[in-house]
Formats: structure tokens, C-alpha cells, sequence
């Protein structure tokens, strides 16, 4: 019996046994021995050969972020691991564990600045916190090991350099282990009881309480929406978080800023106490968000977020949904206010007007429309990979989300082109499940090369693309900003026709009625395992702008509101001021610009 195995087998046994089912990356010289042994092990894991690194990178940041496990993407060496740089950044800014291998020249050739080769670890330094070159075959898995034990304590990025010739160097069968079987998560913290019980006294007495969820919060939306009823405190959330409660709930407000719905920045402009349970919402204290709030009690798990971005009267450090478990048994169910009633009222408000947008089948086609489309078909267990730009904030307000699905993207890092990606580790993680990938025309055209990695994976995807030749975002800041526009409009693309010469369906859609029929084709196309790219010909109308609303005329003149409801087809849209006066209450702060960022 063999009682040797190569060092790059054992590294890859180590990857399987931490349960490790798709490793993405291209091949290359320097990471030979890295192929040679996936090639060895290909019954275990999965090789996915992306197009790029970075959709590689971004696929496994993704996948941490859908599944909560590790993801594992390589590159060689040189171009082949700095073009991973941008799904690694983004695993960073989010705190999600990503294991990444580079190759290195052999050993004979390091420190020689020969081919490619170059000291990689200050590369890898900033994004990484654990990084290393292995300098012997022996210690390869347990490097591999170590890596992934420190992505997973440390919420962040591992990257293990790997001289090729290592990998194919033989190490005794027995000589190594991993932590896989053992390694545990430690357990949230469970809630002191006296501060549950400052914590109810606050938001029993406020009059105008606002609870503020962030993705601290995931799958547990129902207890959430039992306390925002006992309080009778409407529910925010960041835009992260949508995905958490349903969508339908009365007192649902969305989340705040610009990637926002409208009664969530007014509500928050008006709210006396705030209760943030697991956010770390990164424009609190930039937009001065909590300018009249009296009252924040703050509940995260890392203390290095307590107290971070405001004032905060009470600090939890605790699992979130154990707060509010807890807060649930010690409350008795408050009677209707007139806090309540407004923000229900504002909501409805929001809502009539988004549906109105959604089913408006006259207009030319738009983003509004599209969606409404989208959600017509969508299952209750639908996987939604979005984008970053306009489409990012279009989502968090017109995606009728519920319970069971999921919303990803890149949050704080924000990097464009991770709607595909994040959709191809999507669909091979739950193949039963229905998968979109969103995004707009700037985004997509960054990583389209990697529709043809969906179609060789045979990857029934629906990815949808808002065309409307156009940096949006941007082009609507720089009409806040700037002088005139640079640099925000392109020449468009045939989607359709780039999708087909993949081996893909594409579709393009132009006109209102052409949606539906095209939708009902592209669900029989993924039945089959054929990947679906929907080319929506959009018009470049900007979505309505939550934070700088101009609504009241104790702010803005007629004409001003008058020319804004026009742009925005807002003719129903009401001020939130116009429902706290129905209710008796008045106005604190009104939802400011925030432009800019
Ligand atoms: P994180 O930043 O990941 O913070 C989660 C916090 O919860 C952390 O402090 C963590 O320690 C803590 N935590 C985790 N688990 C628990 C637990 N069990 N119990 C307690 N605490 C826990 N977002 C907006 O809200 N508004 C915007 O206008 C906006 N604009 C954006 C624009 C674009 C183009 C994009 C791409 C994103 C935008 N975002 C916006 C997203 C934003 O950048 C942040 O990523 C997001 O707000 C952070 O969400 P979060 O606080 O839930 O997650």
C-alpha cells in the first residue's frame, strides 16, 4: 500500500474534509501541482473553471455570504492572484471567510525576481487576516489548515502562497491532520438580565421607538415583527438585511439613506428611541443619522461596534436575536399610538405608489415594470445575487422578498460586476433552488466573460440586465455634484446576441408586453439547465431619491414639489409630516440629502 500521498493531495483532502465542495480559479504555471491535485481528487470537490480570477474571488466571497461556510478561490502567480484582489477586498469588507491559494514560483526560483515571480505576502497583507508562504511539502495541509481555522475565527480572508514545486512533493500518508471535526464556533453570548430590562424600560417609555435590524438579525424575522407589535415600534432595517422580514409586514419601513425607501428615512429622522440589533450600518454617524434620537440602545457581538457610530445609552454585547427573544418575554403588548398609526399609514403610502410604478403598463419600458415581472415569477425559496449601482437600490425597494429567500450582494466594499458570480456559487450550492442574478448594463459588461462559465456548468440561471447605457448611480450624484456629467453614459450592448454565442438564451425585452411571455420562456430554458440572459432595454429615468425628498410644503415651494412629483411620478406620494399631524404628532427632523458618497 502507497503509504505517501503529494503534499498538494493532502492539502486538497484537507479543503474536503472541512467540507469544501467548489474551489474556483484558472490554472497557471505557478499553481500546477495545485491542478495536478485537484485533477487527483476530482471525485471529492469540484473544480469550477472561471474566465477571470475575480469572478472566481467574488464566487467564493459569495458563497460564504449565501451559505455561511468557507469559500476557496486560487490564482497563479503575479496577474493570476492580484486579479483575485477585488473578491477578496470584498470578503474583507463584509466578514465573510474566504481561503484563497497563490501560486509561486518553485522554491529554486524564489527571491531570484524571476518569471512572475515577486515577494506576494505585502500583496496580501491589507486584505488578509492570515496570510503565509509554505516553505516545506510537510507543512502544506497543516498551513491549509491553519488558514481556514483563522478565516473562520477571524471572519475575513486567508491566503496561502504555494511554491509549485511543493504540491507534487511526496509527505508521508500519516503525517498530517486538521481541525475540521473539532473546530466549533464559540456561542453568542446570551443577554444580561438587568440590561434587558434598562432596555425594556427605554422603549417602553419612548414615544416614538424605531427598531433598526441588520443582517445580525438573519432568520429571524418572525421575532422581530412579535416585538416591533409589542412595541409598536415599526421596523428598519439596512439595506443588507432586506431579505429579513417580509416584505408585506404593515410596520415594514425598509432601510434608510440611499439605497432606501422613503419611511424609513423619515422615520428615523423622527424617531426618539432606536434599538440597533446587529447593524453596523456604515452611514449613522457620517449622515448623522440619529440627530433627534434620545435613545440608542446598541446590541452586537463584536464590542469593537459598540457605541462605534453614535451615542449610545445602552450597549448589549449579545446575540441579537437572544435580545429579542428575551425582550418579547419581558414586554406586555402596548396599545396602538399615533407613532404607530403614521408610520403604518406612511408605509401603505410607499407601497401604493411603488405598486403604481410596478404596474404602470403604459410608460416605455423601465426598471418598475421589470421588476413586477420578476416578482410574478419568482418562488418563495428564490436566491437573489444583486448587483451593486442603481440596481442595488432598485432592488431593496421594488423585490417583494419574504421568508425563505435570500438577497446578497457586495455590501460595504460595494464592488460592481458581483451579481454573476455571486449567482454561479448560488446555483451550484443549491441546485434546487430558483437563482437571479441582477444587474445593471455597467456592472454586467465587467464580468460578462463568465456567462460562459454558467453555460460549461450547466448553470440554469435567470440573470436579468437593466440596460439603460448608463452609470445611474453615479450619473444621478453627479447631477447632485457636479458640473455636468463625465464618464456615466456608454454605448450599449446586445446582451441577447452575447448570451446566444455563449451557448446561453438571450432575450431582449423592449416593450411592457413582451415581459411576461419572455419570463415564461426563460423558466422552461433553466428547467433544462440552460442559463437565461434577459436584455431589459430600460429607460435611464432616475428611481425617485428617498433621501432628498421634496414632499412638504413646510420645506419646499409648490413649484419645487410640483416639478419633483412629475419627475418621479410621485403625483400620491405623501409627506411623512402630512400623517404625524393626522395623528396629532409633530415633525422632529425631516429626512435630509445625504448626497455625495
Ligand atoms: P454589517 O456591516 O456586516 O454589520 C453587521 C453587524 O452585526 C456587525 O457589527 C456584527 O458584529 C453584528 N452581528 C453579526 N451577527 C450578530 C448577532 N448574531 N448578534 C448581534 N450582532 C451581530 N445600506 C444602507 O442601509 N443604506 C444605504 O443607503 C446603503 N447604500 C449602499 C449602496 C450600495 C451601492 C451598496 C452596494 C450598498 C449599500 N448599503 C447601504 C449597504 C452598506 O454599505 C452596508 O453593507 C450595510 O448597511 C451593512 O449592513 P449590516 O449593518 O446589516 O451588516
Amino acid at each position: 500500500m502507497k503509504n505517501t500521498v503529494k503534499a498538494g493531495v493532502a492539502a486538497v483532502k484537507v479543503l474536503e474534509n472541512w467540507g469544501v465542495k467548489n474551489i474556483y480559479g484558472l490554472p497557471g504555471g505557478s499553481i500546477n501541482s495545485l491542478m495536478d491535485a485537484l485533477l487527483e481528487e476530482k471525485e471529492n470537490i469540484h473544480y469550477v473553471q472561471v474566465r477571470h480570477e475575480e469572478v472566481g474571488a467574488m464566487a467564493a466571497s459569495m458563497h460564504a455570504k449565501f451559505t455561511g461556510h468557507i469559500g476557496v478561490a486560487f490564482g497563479s502567480a503575479g496577474p493570476g492572484g492580484t486579479h483575485l484582489l477585488n473578491g477578496l477586498y470584498d470578503a474583507r469588507e463584509d466578514h465573510v471567510p474566504v481561503l484563497t491559494i497563490i501560486g509561486q514560483f518553485g522554491t529554486s526560483g524564489m527571491n531570484m525576481d524571476t518569471f512572475q515571480e515577486m515577494n506576494e505576502d505585502p500583496i496580501y497583507a491589507d486584505v488578509a487576516v492570515y496570510h503565509r508562504v509554505v516553505m516545506t511539502a510537510q507543512s502544506l495541509p497543516h498551513v491549509i489548515d491553519e488558514a481556514i481555522r483563522q478565516a473562520y475565527s477571524q471572519r475575513g480572508v486567508a491566503v496561502v502562497q504555494l511554491p509549485v514545486n511543493l504540491g507534487w512533493e511526496e509527505i508521508p500518508s500519516d503525517s498530517w491532520f486538521d481541525a475540521s471535526q473539532v473546530y466549533a464556533q464559540p456561542k453568542l453570548a446570551n443577554p444580561d438580565a438587568k440590561q434587558i430590562e434598562k432596555a425594556a424600560e427605554i422603549l417602553e417609555n419612548a414615544e416614538r421607538p424605531l427598531i433598526f435590524a441588520g443582517i445580525g438579525m438573519r432568520g429571524a424575522g418572525d421575532e422581530l415583527i412579535t416585538l416591533s407589535k409589542k412595541l409598536k415600534a415599526p421596523i428598519m432595517i439596512s439595506a443588507l438585511a432586506i431579505d429579513i422580514v417580509d416584505h408585506d409586514y404593515e410596520a415594514f419601513l425598509g432601510s434608510a439613506i440611499r439605497v432606501s425607501r422613503k419611511p424609513a428615512n423619515e422615520a428615523v429622522a423622527n424617531a426618539d428611541a432606536v434599538l440597533m440589533l446587529g447593524t453596523n450600518q456604515p452611514f449613522i454617524d457620517v449622515t448623522n443619522m440619529f440627530e433627534h434620537v434620545n435613545h440608542v440602545i446598541q446590541v452586537d457581538i463584536d464590542p469593537a461596534k459598540l457605541g462605534k457610530r453614535q451615542k449610545t445609552e445602552l450597549a448589549i454585547l449579545a446575540d441579537a436575536k437572544k435580545v429579542v427573544h428575551s425582550l418579547n418575554e419581558n414586554i406586555n403588548e402596548k396599545s396602538e399610538t399615533a407613532w404607530w398609526r403614521a408610520n403604518v399609514k406612511n408605509v401603505a403610502n410607499w407601497k401604493a405608489y411603488t405598486d403604481s410604478l410596478e404596474q404602470d403598463t403604459h410608460s416605455p419600458l423601465n426598471m418598475y415594470q421589470v421588476y413586477h415581472a420578476i416578482n410574478k415569477v419568482t418562488t418563495p425559496n428564490a436566491l437573489f445575487s444583486t448587483d451593486v449601482g442603481d440596481v442595488t437600490m432598485t432592488s431593496v425597494r421594488h423585490l417583494k422578498m419574504s421568508k425563505g429567500q435570500m438577497w446578497r450582494t457586495s455590501g460595504l466594499f460595494a464592488t460592481m460586476g458581483v451579481g454573476l458570480p455571486g449567482a454561479i456559487t448560488a446555483k451550484l450550492d443549491y441546485p434546487e433552488r430558483q437563482v437571479w442574478s441582477l444587474s445593471g448594463d455597467g456592472a454586467f459588461s465587467m464580468v460578462m466573460q463568465d456567462m460562459a462559465t454558467q453555460v460549461q456548468e450547466k448553470l440554469g440561471i435567470l440573470n436579468v440586465v437593466f440596460s439603460n447605457e448608463q452609470f445611474g448611480f453615479i450619473k444621478d450624484e453627479q447631477e447632485a455634484t457636479n458640473k455636468g456629467y463625465l464618464g456615466v453614459e456608454f454605448t450599449g450592448i446586445d446582451f441577447a446576441k452575447i448570451a446566444e454565442a455563449m451557448g446561453a438564451k438571450g432575450y431582449t425585452a423592449r416593450k411592457v408586453e413582451e415581459l411576461d411571455h419572455i419570463f415564461e420562456q426563460a423558466l422552461d430554458d433553466i428547467e433544462k439547465n440552460i442559463p437565461v440572459l434577459i436584455d431589459a432595454k430600460i429607460t435611464g429615468e432616475s428611481p425617485i431619491p428617498a433621501e432628498a425628498l421634496k414632499l412638504d410644503l413646510e420645506h419646499f415651494s409648490k413649484e419645487e414639489i410640483n416639478k419633483f412629483k412629475t419627475r418621479f411620478h410621485a403625483e400620491t406620494l405623501e409627506p411623512f409630516s402630512k400623517y404625524m399631524k393626522e395623528e396629532g404628532l409633530s415633525e422632529a427632523g425631516k429626512a435630509t440629502a445625504q448626497g455625495g458618497f
